[in-house]
This record gives C-alpha cells, structure tokens and sequence, in this order.
C-alpha cells in the first residue's frame, strides 16, 4: 500500500476526499474549524511536492442543491489557512468542474462544490413519495446506483490519484468516500495524513494492546452502546460503565434509581451483560454513588447517594466522589485507555466533576506511559471544554466512524484502499 510520505505528489493532481463538514453560524462563518485544520497537512504536503489539489466534501445532510450548504461558504477560511487562492467549482460534476480541473496547475487548489448535492454521492434514491410501491423503490435504487457510476467515475477522472482524509466518514460506503478507489490502481490510492493516524490509533487499542485495559463507555443509553460494549468485552481487562447507562444496571441489580434514565425494556440486557463480563473475567467497574439532582437542570437542589439507593424524586447526573475515587484507580494502572462517553450531564456546569475527574485521570495515566485514545461525540467535547486534549495521545475526530471501528466492523473507507 502506498503513504502519502512515500507518495511524490510532482506534478500530480490529487482527488483529496477531506470532511469539510464544519458548523456554521446563521451568517455562515465557521464556528469551528478543526476539521479544515486537521486536514492541512495533507494539502500542504501535496502542494510542496508540486501536486495540485482538487478537494472533494460534503457539508451538512442537504436533499438536493441548498445554498444553505453551499462549500464556497468555508472557501475564503480554506484560502486563508492553506495559503493558497483556491478555486471553487459550483458543480461538483458540471462542466466548469471538468474545464478548472484540467486546467489546474501544480501548487494550485479547486474546492469543489458539495458532493451530497447530488443523490448519487450516498448512492439512496431521493424525493420518493411516502406511498411508493415495493417496485417503485426497487426500480429508484436500481436507477440511482447506475447513475453513481457515471458519477463517481467523473469525480476519478479529474485526478491522478486518490487520497481519502476524510475519516469521519470512512464508516459510509459513499461515493468520494470508498466507491472511487477502484477507479485507482494499488499505487495511485492512499490514506491521508489524519486518516493515517486515525487508523493506526484504533489499531492500537483493538490489536496492539498493551495491558491493562480499560474502556470507559458513557453517555445516555446502553441500547446505542450494546455492540461496542460486546466487541469490547472480548478485549478489555477493565470496562467502566458510566454516565447515565448506569442506572439501568443498578436498576437490573434491584436497586432504587429515583427519577434517573433508565432503558426499562434493556434490564435483562444488562443483567446478561453483566454475566458476560463475569465469563469473560472482565472487571466490569459500575457506579457506587451519584451526585443526584431533584429536577433535570443546572440549577436544581443537589446531593450525594448511593447508586442503588437514590429517592423518589431524585436523578443521578452524575458519579459521585466515591466512584470517582474507584475510577481513578482502575484507570492509574491502566495502558491502555480508551474513552467515549461522558460520566454524566456535563453539559450543566454542576455535573460536570465526574468527567472532568475521568479526564483528568485519563491524562496522569498517560503521563505515565499508557495510550489513550478519546473519541465519539461527547468526550471529545469533554476533552476540549475542560482543556485536556493535549494530554491524551489521541483524540479521534470520527464520531460513526471511531464507534464503528470499535465495535470491530470493518470501514468501507479504509478496505477501499488498503483492502481490508
Ligand atoms: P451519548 O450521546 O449516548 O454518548 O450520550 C451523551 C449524553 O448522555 C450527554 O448529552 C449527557 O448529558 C447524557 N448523560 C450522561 N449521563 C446522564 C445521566 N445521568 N442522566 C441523563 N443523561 C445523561
């Protein structure tokens, strides 16, 4: 397989698949711009070896051409971070997209416009009717997958060569994101710089573990986290299940949870969990207390419980300072770390001890040798509001596409290119 520090890029034009998908404010300036900056190197390391760039991204979930979406919202701050005047084209697949990308000269850089205009980058029908008959579906899936052929094949003809460094992405069979690798030969597809250390980063906790491990799995629902906590239950030597799956376990176990979230219909599920773990000789570390709320706000009247004893009335928001105390002492021996998902509320200011205390932790393990990787929505922005991100080794920017490869699936993105 190629690297894209083997690859000379000299008078090459590259297709880069990047996830330019930033959030907007109403006057379309970018609130934040982490996912242009994380793609950067790339970019620059194709324009210093004489390459060109045409990038390729999509912006949003439009349904069709929305101006709300349109990329040459982002193309100023693209220019600005890059250095480069780059070039917009308003159609990803129109005419003016063909005639500036032959014309593209080495050093120079085409945005072009948001691939998801077109129905054919997802590869599923739109505008079917609600009432659409079985045949009607059939016959507008059969038609939309011919036509992303043509579509992905113009995308690959702009291009020499293909490097996707889109990884928050790479979980979805898209057309920019995997189908136009086989356009490529072996020598003339590789992974980006991000989509590199992405990789190598989940490779890390999921094959080359040093032990022990530990996972910690928060966040609201066990019924989103079931085939990540599975996967990782074969893997793990600790599993911390925190946040506010924690109280359909209590619940499970018998105790008293007051008002706090509970998935009734997945007690039997976590029971059988539990039983799991024990099989397994996974020491699976569940809350012993939580900073419990009498209503669901910031500014609610507060206290400490047990977890199993919590009064009618009352909900855990949080761990409480005796689970944070067993946390940080699974997590000091720990090597190898793995975080995704908060330990309660965090964002209300006053639930916010629990994750904190965890990133904090997370951050002295790896001070001290262990490899941490955080990712998948909430922690991440853990991570970052409590000012912790230098102090892991990882942060993943896939949300999907992290929590897909942790539950051991295998990413169309990534075997578009490397095959497996
Ligand atoms: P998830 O999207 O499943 O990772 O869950 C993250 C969300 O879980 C965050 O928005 C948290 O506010 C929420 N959460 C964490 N702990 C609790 C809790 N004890 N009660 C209610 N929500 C919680």
């Amino acid at each position: 397989m190629q690297t894209i520090d083997n690859f000379n890029f000299a008078g090459k034009k590259a297709f880069v698949r990047v996830d330019f998908n930033v959030p907007l404010d109403e006057n379309f300036n970018i609130t934040d711009d982490t996912r242009i900056r994380a793609a950067l190197p790339t970019l620059k390391k194709i324009l210093s070896d004489g390459g060109s760039v045409i990038i390729g991204s999509h912006l949003g979930r439009p349904k069709g051409v929305a101006d709300k979406f349109s990329l040459k919202h982002i193309l100023a701050h693209i220019s600005e971070l890059l250095g480069v005047d780059v070039q917009f084209a308003n159609d990803c697949v129109g005419e003016e997209a063909k005639v500036k990308s032959v014309a593209l000269q080495p050093g120079e850089v085409l945005l072009l416009e948001n691939l998801r205009f077109y129905a054919e980058e997802e590869g599923k029908p739109r505008g079917l009717a609600d009432d659409a008959t079985d045949e009607e579906k059939s016959a507008a899936k059969k038609a939309i997958k011919a036509s992303q052929k043509t579509f992905t094949e113009t995308l690959a003809s702009y291009a020499d060569v293909y490097v996707n460094d889109a990884f928050g992405t790479a979980h979805r069979a898209h057309a920019s994101t995997a189908l136009i690798a086989d356009f490529f030969d072996v020598d003339h597809k590789l992974f980006g710089y991000l989509m590199e250390k992405e990789v190598k980063a989940v490779e890390k906790v999921l094959n080359d573990i040093q032990r022990p491990f530990t996972a910690i799995m928060g966040g609201s629902k066990v019924s989103s986290k079931i085939e990540i906590i599975e996967n990782l239950l074969g893997k793990v030597d600790n599993l911390i299940i925190t946040g506010g799956m924690t109280y359909t376990f209590t619940k499970a176990a018998g105790g008293q949870i007051g008002n706090s979230i509970c998935e009734d219909d997945k007690l039997d599920l976590a029971t059988e969990l539990v039983q799991k773990a024990k099989e397994q000789g996974v020491n699976l570390v569940l809350a012993v207390d939580s900073k419990i709320a009498d209503s669901f706000s910031n500014d609610a009247k507060t206290d400490f419980a047990d977890v199993n004893r919590i009064p009618d009335g009352w909900e855990g928001l949080d761990i409480g300072p005796k689970t944070e105390a067993i946390y940080a002492e699974v997590l000091k021996a720990s090597k190898t770390i793995l975080w995704n998902g908060p330990t309660g509320v965090f964002e209300f200011e006053n639930f916010t001890h629990g994750s904190r205390s965890v990133g904090e932790a997370v951050v002295a393990a790896t001070k001290n040798g262990a490899f941490s990787l955080v990712g998948g929505g909430d922690s991440v922005a853990c991570v970052n509001k409590f000012g912790l991100a230098d102090g892991v080794s990882y942060v993943s920017t896939g949300g999907g596409a992290l929590l897909e490869a942790i539950e051991g699936k295998v990413l169309p993105g990534i075997k578009a290119i490397r095959g497996f």
